[in-house]
């Protein structure tokens, strides 16, 4: 069954919400109709001549990009140029875009968590290098029939909730007793229609991060045996994980700044890096950023970073780092953001299939602009 581009759009909203954005940014639907149909999805870093191409020629409907589409203002879509002529060919061909930008950069689960991730390094206790905003906690309580209630808790733990610093499966419990009276049209689990009937319940409690709620509300509704769930969802003053731009991490043995570079080089399929060793010759603290980095030397430094891997380094970024005894490996804007590309392609087709939708999910291999 083809998938709507607003349900891809959802699906991918929840990974990287829009409301998470930088200012000013160019974030979701592009260009496109949301009630489109599409049986083809393809992943690409740029919406530039080459993805757009292939998206055409291999049949998707559905573009999605990290680079925004429309990241300038156009003030005329003119074909004799190529901006002009590649968002006439786009529209022409009812091409679908949609690009997850700054929102994806700065998501727990972003562009540089999936860098750290390919590079193998320990990203599970990362912190944030810039942090640019909270998530908040939703207290969920919920009602279960006696004997439900660890299917229930299982499913709802596994989608990120009643997690508590180092503990998962956080919840209180208390039982009580349920009414309910199911209506002519229901098929209730229990009772029988226009009965007041009394349950043996639980009541639930726990806490969600509020970007993981419409997974969990899923997973509890699925897992849980009646036919209306009932649950209430109440805001805390209270915040979870940390959004913003970069991360630093501690490995448990110091990398050489050779062992660096091999890793960067074999992970990420780079030709060309650039490093400044800054004096230093081992690097336990490593703080990285897919994409631009630069803007982040003085918060690697805060942080008491040895290195800050990235891409854009500008001479300026350089003789900054220099200054404050921190290291810098340039491997490129496009290099550092790719694996972050690669996670989108597979979280949409994980996602697509978990909810029985059967659009297939493609990574771009024609390539665009490339150093060599
Ligand atoms: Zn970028």
């Amino acid at each position: 069954m083809p998938v709507a581009v607003k349900k891809v759009a959802s699906i991918l909203e929840e990974l990287a919400p829009v409301s998470a954005a930088l200012p000013g940014d160019s974030v979701g639907l592009q260009l496109g109709n949301p009630d489109a149909e599409v049986a083809k999805i393809l992943v690409a870093l740029d919406p530039d001549q080459a993805a757009v191409e292939e998206a055409i020629s291999i049949g998707a409907a559905l573009l999605v990009t990290h680079h925004p589409f429309f990241y300038h203002k156009l003030s005329s879509i003119n074909e004799s140029f190529p901006e002009g002529a590649l968002v006439a060919k786009a529209i022409r061909n009812k091409l679908n875009i949609y690009s997850a930008h700054t929102n994806y950069d700065i998501v727990p689960q972003g562009v540089t968590f999936q860098l750290a991730k390919t590079l193998r390094l320990p990203v599970e206790n990362a912190e944030v290098l810039e942090v640019i905003d909270h998530d908040r906690l939703l207290k969920l309580v919920f009602f279960v029939p006696v004997g439900h209630e660890d299917d229930v808790r299982e499913a709802i733990s596994a989608a990120g909730a009643g997690h508590i610093g180092s503990y998962s499966h956080c919840t209180f419990q208390i039982r009580g007793t349920g009414t309910f009276m199911p209506g002519e049209k229901t098929d209730p689990y229990i009772g029988e229609r226009g009965q007041l009937e009394k349950v043996d319940e639980l009541r639930l409690e726990t806490v969600i991060p509020v970007s993981r709620r419409s997974e969990i509300i899923e997973k509890l509704t699925n897992a849980h045996p009646y036919e209306e769930v009932a649950y209430d969802l109440y805001p805390l003053d209270l915040e979870s994980k940390a959004y913003g731009l970069g991360l630093v991490l501690e490995t448990d043995e110091p990398f050489s700044m050779q062992q660096l570079l091999q890793l960067c080089r074999d992970r990420l399929d780079l030709n060309i890096l650039r490093h400044w060793p800054a004096g230093k010759n081992l690097f336990k603290r490593i703080a990285l950023c897919g994409g631009s980095g630069g803007s982040l030397i003085g918060h690697a430094f805060q942080k008491k970073a040895d290195i800050l891997i990235s891409g854009d380094f500008r001479y300026h970024d350089l003789k900054q780092a220099e200054g404050l005894g921190l290291a810098l490996i340039d491997a490129g804007h496009d290099a550092t953001e790719r694996p972050g590309v690669v996670y989108l392609r597979q979280y949409l087709e994980k996602k697509l299939t978990a909810d029985g939708l059967e659009a297939e999910v493609c990574l771009q291999t024609s390539v665009g602009a490339k150093w060599i």
